[in-house]
């Protein structure tokens, strides 16, 4: 068992489609990004890097495989 906060719960290379909190916008993210991702539309941050893994800031649609 793992401690989480909203850590992607696996620590492997994927593309999760968020949905932004702000203005609804979705779109594809890398799970494992190395630097802020910001909404297109917006500019909230949905993810920031967070050791090898990135800390998801918004709401995730769905994990893609
Ligand atoms: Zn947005």
């Amino acid at each position: 068992m793992e401690f989480g906060e909203r850590l992607i719960p696996k620590p492997k290379s994927r593309f999760l489609k968020v949905k932004c909190l702000e203005c609804g916008n979705e779109q594809i993210i890398f799970g494992c990004a190395s630097t802020h991702v910001k909404c297109l539309v917006c500019d909230k941050v949905l993810a920031q890097p967070c050791g090898s893994k990135a800390k998801i800031r918004t709401q995730i649609e769905k994990v893609l495989t």
